[in-house]
């Protein structure tokens, strides 16, 4: 096999007994060795099937082993890793099993019928159940032929964007995935001695190579559960001793929650990480107050997904700040004529490095506007402060302009977060004659008390300009949220603007 490319090989040979995965549902601890072993059992399956380089692999799943097995395998033989989302609709699934074509589907039970109503919609040539799997991983078959590979290969497309507009598959190469493990490893000081639970969705990045990849290539291990229920995850951390962990806020928010956050001592974990939305500062207090390290980080799927870092010997500890740039990465703040902006100042995060993805799939109009000259331009707001810390400050097409005055939901998120009595919060724009938009609150108070909007715009007078106070408070009894868990604005605003 290709020595860069194949590090998990290189893993089984320098700590094979060493526990690489574990699945919490079925109890399999499997070490670098066993690990290696099944998924050159299953590559070699794949050849003998007729896979090859080019072709996907795509898989209908919970979070289990089999997105390490399949990536691993995929990555072995030079195809393309496709993790589908299992929370699609049939339609949403036919569309992207149509647009990516997968050689193979490999799929659980639990998913037959999806995969019933798919086969009527889309051509997949070879399906592979939970016991033809099971009998693959068995079988003595290893790769039989080599297959020359170069880091710019593709190895996995991961859709994404499901909630604005049709899904898009991001193309990461070896290359992308390879130098997001180092970068992550080096910068975040990842090492073999850490243990990470992975509770985000695995078709997502954050699942899937966020902290999963990097830990597995520093040779740690990584313990996967099957779906998040804040009790449970608070065990396995003590039990499997977790030392770093990343979920999403609505993760969070569910864990402080739960009875037993407060007894939990967490002794083996040296870090918690927030990422994939804007984190209220309540989760930071409720962490920093138990004594324990919690940092806040941001990524995105074309992104490989990582980009900033605090390092853990980095003394400054920044409230809201996601840290400096990742080793080996550029980062810039531009405005709306492509200019740099100074420090302080708001600009459109433009990101550089060898981890980014190779462009969209069967989308070379989306690949050239989003990835130009190198840089990629993500569509999110940052600044950066005179020491070099960056702060993520809201999504450019979320920005309301209302009256003519430009607006950003997240700052009057964080001003509404900090009330006692509200648990959750989305600011959105709504289609407006006066206004053009009328600046929005949607809220979720605490153990649904009572709040008027007079009392809410009385607390944000002082703390935010008059155009930037919300007209107009909708209380709700939840947010409406992505399959990643992030808060549905698409969905907020459509299922609103209807009413208004
Ligand atoms: P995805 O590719 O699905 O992971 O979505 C990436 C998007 O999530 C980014 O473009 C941001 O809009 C958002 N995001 C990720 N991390 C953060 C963060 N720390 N704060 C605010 N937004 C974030």
């Amino acid at each position: 096999m290709h020595p860069v490319t194949d590090w998990l090989a290189v893993r089984a040979r320098l700590t094979p007994s060493k526990i690489a995965v574990v699945e919490v549902s079925s109890g399999i601890r499997l070490t670098y060795e066993q690990f290696n072993e099944r998924v050159n059992r299953l590559a070699g399956y794949l050849q003998r099937s007729g896979v090859s380089k080019g072709d996907r692999i795509a898989l209908l799943s919970p979070n289990s082993i089999r997105y390490l097995e399949l990536l691993f395998a995929a990555g072995k033989i030079g195809a393309m890793f496709v993790p589908l989302n299992g929370r699609f609709s049939i339609p949403e699934l036919a569309y992207v099993v149509n647009d990516c074509k997968p050689r193979i589907l490999v799929y659980t039970d639990s998913y037959q019928s999806a995969v019933s109503g798919l086969t009527s919609h889309t051509e997949i040539p070879i399906l592979l159940n939970e016991s033809g799997y099971q009998s693959v991983l068995t079988e003595s078959t290893e790769i039989n032929r080599f297959v020359p590979l170069e880091m710019e290969d593709p190895w996995a497309i991961i859709y994404t964007g499901g909630t604005t507009g049709y899904p898009k598959g991001v193309i990461l190469s070896h290359r992308a995935i390879t130098w997001n493990a180092i970068n992550t490893m080096v910068s975040w000081g990842i090492t073999e001695n850490d243990v990470t639970p992975v509770y985000l969705p695995m078709f997502h990045t954050g699942g899937l190579n966020a902290l999963t990849t990097p830990v597995l290539y520093a040779g740690g291990t990584v313990v996967i559960g099957k779906e998040f229920n804040a009790s449970s995850i608070i065990r396995v951390v003590e039990t499997e001793r977790c030392t770093i962990a990343l979920f999403v806020p609505t993760m969070y928010h569910m864990l402080i929650q739960a009875p037993e956050f407060a007894e939990a001592a967490f002794s083996s974990m040296h870090t918690f990480l927030s990422g994939g939305a804007p984190c209220p500062s309540s989760i930071y207090e409720a962490f920093r107050t138990k004594g324990l390290n919690f940092k806040e980080g941001y990524g995105l799927t074309e992104a490989g997904p990582n980009n900033f870092y605090i390092h853990p010997q980095d003394a400054k500890r920044k409230i809201g700040s996601v840290g400096v740039p990742m080793f080996h990465t550029d980062i810039r703040l531009v405005d709306s004529n492509g200019n740099d902006v100074s420090d302080e100042e708001t600009g459109e995060i433009w990101i550089a490095g060898p981890h980014l993805f190779s462009g969209y799939w069967n989308k070379p109009q989306a690949t050239v506007e989003t990835l130009v000259g190198g840089w990629l331009r993500t569509g999110d707001l940052g600044r950066r402060d005179e020491e070099g810390y960056y702060y993520i400050t809201g999504r450019k097409k979320e920005m309301i302009i209302t009256g003519g005055e430009n607006v950003y939901p997240l700052e009057v998120e964080h001003v509404l977060e900090s009330h006692p009595d509200i648990n959750e919060v989305a600011v959105v724009g709504l289609p407006d004659p006066k206004w053009g938009e009328v600046v929005t609150a949607v809220l979720v108070t605490v153990k649904h008390k009572r709040i008027s909007g007079e009392e809410l715009k009385t607390y944000c007078a002082g703390k935010l300009a008059g155009y930037k106070i919300p007209k107009l408070f909708l209380f709700v009894d939840e947010l409406p949220k992505t399959s990643v868990g992030k808060i549905d604005k698409k969905r907020i605003i459509g299922q609103y603007s209807k009413i208004g």
